[in-house]
């Protein structure tokens, strides 16, 4: 047994079965096969779905077919892109509850949030429908006056867009939405653990006027085999992918062969900084959102806690206290607040970190422990004085742990929180300007939330600096990532 008390099974709360069947009834409407690989839900184990294991031959035939759509989609208005792309929103937003449904079932997530998660993916069908009649370009006068430069954004070309299991709908359609837009085709390759939104959202997408061939969705269970012959096609231009930094790595690799454009939202291991002059219940909260949305499955998870000396036994007990009170269990449960983790892998991992962690040293507040019986649960959980030795001081954690460690001066904290190879977010809770400013500029991270967990949203250009890859999603940037700039040399006289 792990550190902690068991818990035990009778203390998860059970799945409200209306709701199980409202979920089962979108799958059945998504017209998948009797076999293929098996989605399963992570909070019973059972099988939820079979989808096809598309091999080779067939993920070349979804690039052939999105290829030709795409060559009549770039010739397109910026008007009827937006006004496709508008006609999904309305579908998705129409559709909240199935989609949310379909999250819950095979990600696991607690209903609330699947619900949280539709308004997020949704907010970027939106906003590129906002967008896409923007499509840049400018035209200037060369210095030396003997002519003009007209600059254009074209699409980029057909896109492979590789999207991680812990938001199925949200990581769709962060690529989906701005290559629509901008007037690309799209391949895109779900997690198998979570295909089943990302099918639903794409068959809403050609009812709502998308192309059929657009948007081809390849489902595999050889991600490597798919990868090594789609992203070295000729006719492929564009790489995005979402994923850990090992994964991105070897994408890379392969991107290089054709010089592809890639997009890389990469692992995080982001520092959460509290200094002595914050407010304790804003910081709180915002560490608690922070930490705890998605069950910590985020790659911006607060996932290094620093606590400044003079607060720190004050912020450990209430943010112990908060950790306490969620209830673990069924996604599709009343008042459930955690739900499963995606695989017993991540359990066990959870247990390992928790372990090691209590072996060097740490102080287990509140958590650790088993959960018996089937699903991958693993309880909220909070460890104090982390020693830097221990393994979740490094790792990515993803997953519902908090691991506080504490420091002294600003000048400390600061370091400690760059020093990993990561830089995805930050956090900073103070209620100094002067300081919050002086330490968001110091992070080294693509975003920063300042006084606040939840920094994400569509009109912001999310993504990593440091391993955690390249590229912009969302805002004006992430539609720049499907573009091509070109210049026209105009003689004057
Ligand atoms: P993962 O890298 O294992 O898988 C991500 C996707 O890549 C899946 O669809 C998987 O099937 C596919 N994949 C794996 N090997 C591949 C290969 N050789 N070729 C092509 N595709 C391949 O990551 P995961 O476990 O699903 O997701 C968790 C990771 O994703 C974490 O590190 C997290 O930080 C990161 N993440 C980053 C962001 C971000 O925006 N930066 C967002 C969410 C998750």
């Amino acid at each position: 047994m792990t550190a902690g008390a068991s818990v035990a099974r009778s203390a998860l709360v059970p799945a409200d079965p209306r709701e199980v069947e409202a979920a089962d009834a979108v799958v059945s409407g998504l017209g998948l096969p009797a076999d293929g690989i098996a989605v399963a839900d992570p909070a019973t184990g059972e099988t939820v779905a079979h989808i096809p294991d598309d091999g080779v031959d067939e993920a070349l035939a979804a690039v052939a077919a999105a290829d030709a759509a795409g060559r009549d989609w770039a010739t397109t208005t910026p008007r009827k892109r937006a006004d496709v792309l508008r006609a999904w929103w309305e579908s998705l937003v129409a559709h909240t509850e199935e989609l949310a449904h379909l999250i819950t079932r095979e990600m696991g997530k607690p209903l609330a949030e699947a619900r949280a998660e539709v308004k997020y993916g949704t907010d970027f069908v939106r906003f590129y429908a906002e967008e896409a009649v923007r499509p840049g370009g400018s035209f200037r006068d060369a210095p030396d006056g003997g002519s003009s430069i007209l600059v254009r954004r074209a699409p980029v070309g057909l896109a492979v867009l590789i999207t991680p299991w812990n938001f199925p709908l949200a990581m769709a359609t962060r690529k989906i939405a701005p290559a629509i837009a901008a007037g690309c085709a799209a391949v895109v390759k779900p997690a198998t653990a979570t295909p089943l939104t990302t099918i639903y959202a794409v068959q809403l997408a050609v009812e709502a006027g998308v192309p059929q061939d657009l948007v081809r969705i390849v489902t595999t269970s050889s991600a490597s085999a798919f990868s090594e012959a789609v992203l070295v096609d000729p006719r492929v231009r564009k790489v995005s992918f979402t994923g850990s930094t090992g994964v991105g790595k070897r994408l890379l690799e392969l991107a290089a062969q054709n010089v592809l454009r890639s997009s890389m939202e990469l692992g995080g291991n982001a520092p959460l900084l509290v200094f002595d002059d914050a407010d304790l219940e804003r910081a709180v909260d915002g560490t608690f959102a922070a930490k705890m949305r998605n069950g910590g499955q985020s790659c911006i998870a607060a996932n290094r806690i620093f606590v400044q000396d003079g607060v720190a036994d004050d912020f450990v007990a209430a943010l112990a206290e908060r950790f306490e009170k969620v209830k673990v269990g069924n996604g599709f449960g009343d008042g459930t607040g955690l739900g499963p983790l995606i695989d017993d892998r991540a359990v066990a991992q959870m247990r390992a970190l928790t372990d090691d962690a209590v072996a060097k040293g740490a102080t287990l507040r509140t958590g650790g422990g088993d959960h018996d019986g089937d699903g991958h649960f693993f309880p909220p959980t909070v460890l104090d004085h982390l020693p830097a030795s221990a393994d979740a001081a490094t790792t990515e954690i993803f997953g519902p742990i908090a691991a506080v460690q504490r420091f002294s001066d600003e000048a400390e904290g600061l370091a400690r929180a760059n020093d990993t190879e990561f830089g995805l977010a930050g956090y900073v809770f103070t209620e100094s300007l002067d300081r919050a400013l002086n330490v968001a500029d110091r992070l080294q991270t693509g975003l920063v939330g300042i006084n606040q967990g939840v920094p994400s949203n569509a009109a912001a250009p999310f993504g990593g600096i440091k391993q955690s890859g390249m590229g912009r999603e969302g805002s004006a940037e992430g539609l720049e990532e499907y573009q091509s700039v070109r210049f026209y040399n105009v003689a004057r006289r």
